[in-house]
């Protein structure tokens, strides 16, 4: 037996290396754990309930001298939850759930930390926690496949597993202002507020900040202080906490069933049930607009005005509204119209950074003692002996207050000196920002996991919610290594990778990177600006790390004495608003098309399309009529709002030669006409199964014939056309160029084939790949295929393009696919198939789409940047013929 050293060792021999739980070897360290967690906050505290419960030894390593991590540092006068405490508490106990009775709606910072005592107390927790100490660093060694841990007191601690519960708001921001040490008054930082309080009364105070901690202490510092100056360089955001006894509609809830109320939250967007609009503030009257938002200004909190309509966080227009109204609050509370103007935040969407709650902050510059300086107008110069300099202006202070934030979500894992696989440090692995393997390990650093780490909803959510779900993830999953007799874990790299880009693309679709907030790391300088938290949602988060788990842990590698399991892959690839698309279409159930005659499929198709919000406006829009091959088509011409001729484009319309229709693309169209400057002529064509090939292509080409010839009529510049299409109308246009190129004219100067069908042939890789699940289905391109063209006429190349005799000589193309379309690779094909014939080509593979992104203007933001790439490249189609 080898020794056991220290209370809360495990009982270790020195041959098992292997195993966990059953002990490991005692090293030349002073003590050994299964599991060594940083940091004593709610998720330290549960962590270690959880490792005794599965018999693991652990220790936990804390700064502080007691339990409660924020709760314990951040005492400044007025701090409190911004999450309701019956929401903001521990679900883990029921019994704790119970009957523990929260005084107020937002519990003050004392009674907060008082229940973290509570829970220490309850569940026997700090003899596994030793205070005061700090983790200096982390080194992993291959040879034992443990940590190393330095700690401030001197000694060396090894585990098998190292957890860092090292809070997202727990490293405060170094103060970044000249001359700071040089102040010889007093100085407090409201994250590292005296314990014994401070004595505010008589003195001349200046505050530094006006995030959610100076918001908070603000009213309170100036009741107490003789004068009380604001330093404010961005004004935030800041609503009414209308703090009080908890709320009744709380109390029935939870009456209804505490359970049932907890797991409602495990599975909502921010960990807190609240009704989420699925209106868009755009679609409602002023009326109903105000109504709804003073109703969540009276009776909610921030997760209900973020929620109050489903676009505030994607949309400017609609946040911008939202924004006026905190504004005017603002104006309508504050005296002095000069100082509401100055507090009246407009340089970033609300919602971008955290929306404060406060208690009579607006209300507080009323107070004569009080003066709001506006930094943006009058910077400092910097802080002195007696006070603070600013550019214009000295003033003296006798106390310093900085409530000047965090480094936030890195800082404090960074803080510790940790050294993975083949001596790569973290901190050179995060040089370009966090990489994480959904927030919870990095790929280089085995057996170490962070609680609620960059690129987990964490900080976008309600955090108990979010602490709770990583303890019980890490708990699992070091039970299920056990089970499993593997001893390390670690994600692969293309699990990072993909991850990190799916977080990213999350981020995109919404207005969170344009503030210059903590959750793009702007607070800080120097500090890489990436947007550090997973703005997916807490549900839906929930659903990816349990969806891992059951794939037998899929982006993970696990290695044992028995060899390792290494099983690669990223676990979303599909952009994120494709996949809500897709979630919503497979909760409306509908019928597949391929299950319809043409006519029932018809009638769907233009179902859909009535019911979608129209693209951008355009300057006219003209519905006419042209001579096609076999009779008169109808067209709808969109022409730019700005003065004319403008060059043309003629478009053609997807549905596999069977469906679609002027409404159909209509908003791609105008999005197209807007962008690119250009009319766009969308010509509809006979649809199989009536007219089955080559009516489609004859159309096409007949009425590009017409559109060229009749193009200064249009209102076009005449000489040079271009073609674009989207599936069918991509085949279309492919079709077009190659007869306008054999008949000697019309003159095609480009072609933009979107995801288009270029071949008959089956056999490539994406028709198996993507055979189902994207809305466009193998099956249904076999439905197409088969009411448009009889087997023999489909390898003419006015069926399949791709098969040309010859493709030289062809207008320049853009060609676009899908990553997960069935029709991608045919695309792809055309794209090097032209190239190779000289045409010149762009090919634009679009990551996580689908085959129906493109035309989903009205819906998708991802698609926004690809919309743009489209449009320009028609404009480069036209001015690249200019004659010189
Ligand atoms: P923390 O509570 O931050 O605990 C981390 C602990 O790790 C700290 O005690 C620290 O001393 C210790 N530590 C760090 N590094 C080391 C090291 N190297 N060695 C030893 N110890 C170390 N979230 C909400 O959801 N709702 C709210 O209302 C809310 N209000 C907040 C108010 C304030 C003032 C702040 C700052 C944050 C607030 N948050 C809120 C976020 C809050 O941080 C989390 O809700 C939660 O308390 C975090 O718990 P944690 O255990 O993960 O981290
Ligand atoms: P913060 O939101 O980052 O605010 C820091 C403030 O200091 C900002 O106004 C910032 O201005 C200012 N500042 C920083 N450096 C400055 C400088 N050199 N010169 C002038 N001003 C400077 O930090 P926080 O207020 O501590 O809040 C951090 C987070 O903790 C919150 O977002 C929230 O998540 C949590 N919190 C919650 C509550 C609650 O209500 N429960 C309370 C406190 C904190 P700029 O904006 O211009 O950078």
């Amino acid at each position: 037996m080898g020794t056991i050293i220290g209370a809360g060792a495990s009982m270790l021999r020195e041959d098992d290396v292997s195993t966990i739980g059953s002990g490991a070897e005692a090293t030349t360290a002073d003590v050994d754990f299964d599991v060594v967690v940083v940091g004593a906050g709610f998720a330290g505290m549960y962590l270690l309930h959880r490792l005794r419960g599965l018999g693991l030894s652990a220790r936990v390593i804390e700064a502080g001298a007691d339990v409660g991590g924020t709760w314990y540092w951040n005492r400044y006068p007025g701090a409190r939850c911004d999450i309701q405490s019956v929401d903001y508490s521990y679900s883990f106990d029921p019994e704790l759930d119970e009957t523990w009775k929260w005084t107020e709606k937002y519990a003050p910072q004392p009674e907060i930390l008082r229940y973290a005592q509570h829970v220490a107390d309850k569940h026997d927790l700090r003899r596994d926690i030793q205070f005061s100490t700090r983790v200096e660093s982390a080194v992993w060694d291959e040879s034992t496949s443990r940590w190393q841990l330095r700690t401030s007191d001197g000694r060396t601690i090894t585990s098998r597993f190292y957890v860092m519960a090292t809070g997202c708001l727990s490293m405060p921001k170094e103060v970044d202002i000249a001359g700071t040490d040089r102040f010889a008054g007093e100085v407090y930082f409201t994250s590292r507020w005296p314990h014994e309080g401070v004595d505010l009364s008589g003195k001349r105070v200046g505050v530094i900040g006006t995030g959610s901690s100076a918001i908070q202490s603000i009213p309170i510092m100036a009741a107490e202080a003789a004068q009380l100056t604001v330093f404010q360089r961005t004004p935030n955001f800041s609503m009414p906490a209308n703090n009080g006894p908890i709320p009744q509609e709380k109390l029935d809830a939870l009456a209804k069933g505490r359970p049932q109320y907890r797991e409602a939250a495990r599975w909502s967007g921010a960990g807190v049930t609240v009704e989420i609009s699925t209106t868009s503030a755009l679609a409602v009257s002023e009326e109903e607009r105000l109504a709804k938002y003073e109703d969540v200004w009276e009776h909610g909190g921030i997760i209900q005005a973020i929620n109050s309509y489903m676009d505030n966080l994607v949309n400017p227009a609609a946040n911008e509204l939202l924004c006026e109204f905190v504004r005017n609050k603002i104006r309508a509370t504050v005296n002095d119209p000069e100082t509401a103007e100055a507090l009246c935040p407009k340089t970033f969407p609300i919602g971008t950074k955290r929306l404060c709650v406060d208690t009579g902050y607006y209300e507080t510059f009323n107070r004569p003692n009080v003066r709001l300086v506006d930094l943006r107008e009058h910077p400092i110069a910097s802080i002195t002996e007696t006070g603070v300099d600013l550019v214009d202006e000295s003033l003296e202070f006798d106390v310093i207050v900085f409530a000047t934030g965090f480094d936030a979500m890195t800082g404090a894992i960074v803080g510790v000196d940790i050294t993975g696989r083949d001596g790569l440090t973290l901190k050179q692995a995060w040089s370009e920002g966090p990489k994480t393997y959904l927030g919870l390990m990095a790929a280089g650093f085995p057996n170490l996991f962070m609680i609620t780490g960059p690129g987990s909803p964490s900080v976008l959510s309600n955090m108990m919610v979010s602490i709770e779900q990583h303890v019980d993830w890490i708990a699992d999953c070091i039970d299920q290594l056990r089970a499993d007799g593997l001893s390390t874990i670690e994600p692969t790299p293309a699990a990072v990778d993909g991850w990190v880009q799916h977080v990213n693309d999350y981020a995109n679709i919404t207005l969170m990177p344009q503030a210059n907030s903590w959750y793009m790391g702007a607070n800080v300088p120097g500090k890489p600006r990436v947007f550090l938290p997973y703005a997916g949602g807490v549900d839906r988060y929930r659903t990816i790390c349990n969806e891992v788990v059951a794939d037998d842990y899929l982006g993970f590698e696990r290695r044992g004495p028995d060899g390792q399991r290494r099983n690669d892959g990223v676990v979303r690839r599909v952009q994120p608003d494709v996949q809500l698309m897709l979630e919503a279409m497979a909760g409306m159930n509908l019928p597949t098309m391929d299950s319809m005659s043409a006519a029932e499929a018809r009638e769907f198709s233009n179902a859909i399309a009535a019911q979608r919000a129209p693209g951008p406006d355009v300057g006219e829009i003209v519905d006419g009529v042209l001579p096609g091959a076999a009779g008169d088509l109808t067209y709808r011409l969109y022409r730019p709002a700005s003065p004319g001729p403008h060059p043309i484009v003629v478009y053609f319309h997807g549905g596999g030669w069977v469906l679609g229709s002027h409404d159909s693309d209509d908003p791609l169209c105008r999005d197209l006409c807007v962008r690119s400057d250009a009319i766009l002529v969308s010509v509809d064509y006979r649809h199989a199964p009536e007219a089955r090939f080559p009516a489609a292509a004859d159309d096409a080409f007949a009425a590009t014939q017409w559109i060229a010839e009749n193009a200064a009529a249009l209102g076009g510049i005449p000489g040079d056309l271009a073609v674009a299409g989207w599936s069918a109308g991509g085949n279309l246009a492919a079709i077009v160029s190659q007869l306008a190129r054999d008949a000697g004219g019309p003159r095609i100067v480009g072609q933009l084939l979107l995801t288009p069908v270029t071949d008959c042939d089956f056999s490539r890789a994406s028709y198996t790949e993507n055979a189902d699940g994207y809305v466009l289905t193998t099956p249904l391109m076999h439905w197409f295929w088969n009411h448009y063209a009889d087997p023999e006429d489909r390898t003419s190349p006015k069926a399949s393009p791709i098969r040309a005799e010859t493709l030289a000589d062809l207008p320049p193309a853009m060609i676009v696919t899908c990553e997960f379309d069935p029709l991608r690779d045919e695309g792809a094909a055309y794209a090097e198939a032209l190239a190779a014939a000289g045409v010149p080509v762009r090919h634009l593979p679009c990551r996580g789409q689908i085959h129906t992104s493109l035309p989903a203007v009205d819906m998708l933001l991802s698609g926004v940047p690809i919309r743009a790439e489209m449009a320009a490249a028609i404009r480069g189609f036209f001015t690249a013929n200019v004659p010189a």
